[in-house]
């Protein structure tokens, strides 16, 4: 495993392909700090002491070569596999007050890892062993990769071959001897501009006549013809305070521009029934690690809460007690059925283990469901400060500081200084251009809302409970009880044989 200085020396080393504010910029611009700092932490995390009880949560042994590797290049060889990285994946956003965007990276690798093995059953092909020659390298190297599975699609309710330009969703336009030849733009990839690959995965279903458009292949982040074009959010966090960060995120529109790639990096080119699996099961895994990040987004938003209510000297009123526990209840509802998603995981035929698809879209639902609400609970006990707080400059000033310190008091148990502390950090993460940012992954990220009601409703067998209804109400019904989900049968060490 490499530190987080190789990290960023390998950052600073990439062609320069990204573009930000009508500029050309490197890899180490001050505007990609906050997201470079968050994915460096997932590097420090396994060195640093204070993490040492949950060394066998932040790594795992790969399958593949035996060696220890940082869990976010791993594949899930059990649900005690998925379990760990639900928790890390909640440990880690701790550290960092939001998300840790290296879990994208993961899920394609497992994504791919299941769908490779099935497209070369149905068909003779050797994607599967391409696909793991790749990952050998990727998790000897300590790298990181981020998922360009979000096509720009053009209008909505067209196909992919139906756009007016075929461009609107990535695809083959080339194929040569020794390679593929792809076209096209992803877009929302976070932190396309912090990482060493990109996972080009398909975005939805495609039909027989969309065989150019059914194509997964891992390209190097900085490679010819890549042009990542990015808009990046950071906390104005104060460093004179000795506040960790600054944490952010960086998303890219990533243009491949006939971009070359050989054959030992392509993984799916031209099968159009896996398009669609293959979407769907990078979607599943993403789900999943929401049921980790998500509920640390709460946890983070419940602390701030707590910390406000306190700063305010009302931490005993009933309405805050009320309010914290309201957030609890979606924290751990939300993680409480990711561990479900996990214990009811099935083996795919590559040994790699699957979450439960309902437990996990159900979790990804209810946590998007109460995003804003979260917000609109911390606003509500932190009162107006948050939105109007004076600027840094001001609290460091030798003319204002005495007036800020005499009119900022509060609770008077809590010192002026933690009090700036407080809010400029709530101000940080719930009134600043990352925390729209935030709220709007905490509806779209993972897919849209309507896309999890899709996977849940065609994972939820609502005639069993209809009958069930019948019966109660005294209306015949053919056959006998049935209810499938009473057949979801924790398998915990019993999968994993
Ligand atoms: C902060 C953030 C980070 C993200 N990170 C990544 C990432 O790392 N990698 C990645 O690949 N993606 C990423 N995403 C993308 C995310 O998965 C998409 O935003 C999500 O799938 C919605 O797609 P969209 O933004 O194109 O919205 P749209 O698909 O345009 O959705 C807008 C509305 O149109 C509706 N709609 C869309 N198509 C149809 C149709 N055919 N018929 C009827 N209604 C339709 C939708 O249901 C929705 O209500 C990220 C998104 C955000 C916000």
């Amino acid at each position: 495993m490499i530190t987080s200085s190789e990290y960023r020396k390998r950052l600073s080393k990439m062609r320069r392909n990204v573009y930000m504010n009508g500029q050309l910029i490197d890899r180490d611009h001050p505007r990609l700090e906050g997201a470079v700092n968050v994915l460096a932490k997932t590097y420090d995390m396994v060195e640093d002491p204070e993490f040492k009880e949950f060394e066998e949560i932040i790594t795992a042994k790969s399958h593949l070569t035996g060696e220890k590797i940082n869990r976010f290049c791993h594949v899930h060889r059990s649900v005690a596999d998925l379990l760990a990285k639900q928790r890390m994946t909640r440990l880690t956003c701790h550290q960092v007050g939001g998300c840790i965007a290296r879990c994208m990276g993961c899920d394609a690798i497992n994504a791919n890892y299941v769908i490779s093995y099935e497209v070369d059953q149905a068909f003779g092909t050797e994607y599967h062993k391409r696909f793991v020659n790749w990952l050998r390298k990727f998790q000897e190297n300590d790298c990181t990769g981020c998922a360009a599975q979000t096509d720009v699609k053009g209008n909505r309710p067209w196909r992919p071959h139906e756009q007016l330009d075929p461009d609107l969703y990535v695809r083959v336009v080339e194929t040569k001897s020794d390679g593929i030849v792809i076209r096209g733009a992803k877009v929302h990839n976070s932190v396309a501009p912090c990482v060493e690959w990109i996972l080009v995965l398909p975005t939805r279903r495609l039909t027989k006549e969309e065989g150019p458009w059914a194509v997964s292949c891992a390209v190097p982040a900085a490679d010819d013809g890549v042009r990542l074009i990015v808009s990046a959010a950071a906390y104005d966090t104060s460093k004179e305070l000795g506040m960790p960060g600054p944490y952010g995120s960086a998303d890219s529109l990533t243009i491949f521009d006939d971009v070359f790639v050989p054959w030992e990096r392509v993984f799916l080119n031209g099968e159009y029934e896996f398009g669609g699996q293959l979407a769907l099961m990078f979607a599943l895994y993403h789900r999943h690690s929401y049921t980790g990040c998500k509920p640390a987004m709460t946890d983070v938003l419940t602390g701030a809460t707590a910390l406000m209510a306190e700063c305010n000297g009302i931490e005993r009123e009933p309405h805050v007690r009320e309010k914290l526990v309201e957030l609890i209840c979606t924290s751990e509802l939300c993680y409480g059925t990711g561990v479900a998603a996990a214990i009811n995981a099935r083996r795919s035929g590559s040994g790699t283990y699957v979450p439960d698809v309902l437990y996990c879209n159900v979790s990804r639902r209810h946590a998007g469901l109460n995003i804003y609400h979260e917000f609109d609970i911390l606003a509500d006990i932190a009162g107006g400060m948050p939105a109007t707080l004076p600027r840094e400059a001001d609290w460091l000033s030798p003319e204002t500081r005495p007036f800020l310190e005499k009119y900022m008091k509060r609770n008077p148990a809590v010192s002026i200084e933690d009090i700036h502390r407080a809010f400029r950090w709530v101000q940080a993460i719930s009134c600043s251009e990352l925390a729209g940012v935030m709220q709007y992954a905490g509806v779209h990220g993972g897919g849209s809302p309507r896309m999890e009601q899709i996977a849940i409703a065609g994972s939820y067998n609502v005639e069993q409970v209809k009958n069930i209804a019948k019966r109660l109400a005294g209306i015949p019904v053919g056959g006998k009880y049935t209810f499938d989900r009473l057949g979801v049968t924790p398998r915990g060490a019993e999968a994993d044989q």
